[in-house]
Parts: C-alpha cells; structure tokens; sequence
C-alpha cells in the first residue's frame, strides 16, 4: 500500500506484518511488567494520559525525534490497556470500527462527518477480512478516510481526541462499577476503544509524515526500549515522561 506521508518512497517492510503478531510481540514483552507495576486498567489508562501530555508537548517543541518517540510510546501504552483483559484484540477492533469501505458514520470513502454525528450501529463481532494488515496498513487505510478531515481539524486538535478516546475508556469503567454493561460486552468494548486510540495515534502520524508502526518497532522490536530485555525487566522508573523536564 502506497503511503503519501511516506517521503521515502520506499514501502516499509514491517517486522511484524500483522497488528494481532505486533499485539502478541508487546505483550511478551511487558505482561509481567504489567501484571506488577500496572494492575488492573486504571493505571495503564493513566498512563496512557501521561503519554498524551508528551505527545501535545512535543509538537509543541515541534521536535520530530520526540513526536515519533511520544506516538511509540502510546502505541506500546495502548497494547499495555489491552493486554488488561484477556481477549482484547486491537485487530477486530479496527475491524469493526473502521471498514474497508470507509468511514462508519456518514459512509463515505472519504470522511465528511460533521463534528456532531450519530452513534452508529457496530456490528460485533466483525467479520474477519483484514486480519493480515499490518499496523502501517491501517494507517495507510485511515489516511485515506480520515486524511482531508485531520488535515482541516488541525495537528493539536487530533492529537487531542486522543484524551476523548482515554474518556471513552472511563466512561466503559464507569458502567462496569455500575453494572450498566453486560460482562460479555466488556472485552468488545476495550476491543473497539483500544481501536479508536491506534487510530488517532495513526491520524497524528500521518499528519506528521511518521510511520508509527517503524517508530514502534525502531523502538521495541528487539524488546524494552529502556532496560533492553526481550523480557522487560525495567522499574516504575520506565514510565517517566519522554521530555524529562516536564512533571
Ligand atoms: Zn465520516
Ligand atoms: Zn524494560
């Protein structure tokens, strides 16, 4: 799939060619790390917000190193969220979130919503047509939907649906604690949410002509940024913020 923010006119050849193989990839590397410095989703969602302040500030610094770093970062925070429940599955909720044939909500191939739009029907589960994609093919797929509309909404704006998505996430928190969602409902729900949070880290992305799928793998292929283990084995230290200086 051809890239226009790729101005390397080179196709990228992923290490993990598929979103379920990247999914796996993570969670070998950070489940442990996970189960004991982040119990539970709360504090991953958390994190995950940190993540988000970096990103806003490094465009602010507008410092290209620090953005992909900062999108990295969110795309490994976001497998942390879903590496929360067994069964959640970022694939199948791109899938059902954002079909092939273009956006969900007002169904065209190029997205014209309005800022104010119904909530559609997803059907769940999806039907299974894209599960080979990689990461960066789904980037290439959303830039195509959603491109001509990031471009207008303006960079800080996209990256700061990112916090809307992160409110999504609460709001499913706040129906478990009042038993307003059916359990079985739970896992497609953080299916669908961690979904929307790939795609406006990929809305950011492209709007910065950065290949987050090479960012993510530049910076964890070979397994923890930080500490090198194929195993993480880092402290709570790992989750300070990219730019060192900010609280
Ligand atoms: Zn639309
Ligand atoms: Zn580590």
């Amino acid at each position: 799939m051809s890239y226009e923010g790729d101005q390397s006119g080179e196709l990228y050849v992923p290490r993990f060619a598929t979103v379920d193989g990247l999914q796996a990839h993570m969670r070998s590397v950070f489940h442990v790390r996970n189960e004991v410095y982040l119990p539970g989703r709360a504090p991953r969602i958390e994190l995950f917000e940190n993540g988000i302040h970096d990103l806003v500030a490094s465009l602010r610094l507008d410092n290209q190193d620090l953005v992909a770093t900062a999108l990295a970062r969110l795309t490994s925070r976001m497998f942390c969220i879903a590496d929360s429940l067994e069964g959640v599955s970022l694939s199948e909720g791109l899938e059902a979130k954002f079909p092939e044939s273009g956006c969900l909500f007002c169904g065209q191939p190029s997205c014209a919503c309005g800022e104010s739009r119904a909530t559609p029907y997803v059907a769940w589960p999806p039907v299974r047509t894209r599960q080979d994609w990689s990461f960066n093919d789904w980037q290439n797929h959303l830039w195509g939907v959603y491109g001509p509309a990031n471009k207008k909404r303006g960079i800080e704006s996209v990256a700061l649906r990112l916090h809307a998505e992160k409110g999504e996430l609460g709001a499913i928190e706040n129906h478990i604690a009042r038993g307003t969602i059916k359990l079985d409902q739970v896992v497609p729900a953080y299916s669908m949410g961690t979904g929307d949070l790939g795609a406006w880290i990929c809305g950011v992305g492209s709007l910065r002509e950065i290949n987050v799928l090479k960012a993510t793998e530049e910076r964890y292929a070979d397994g923890c940024a930080t500490c090198g283990g194929a195993q993480c084995v880092c402290g709570p230290a790992e989750f300070d913020h990219v730019y060192p200086s900010l609280s």
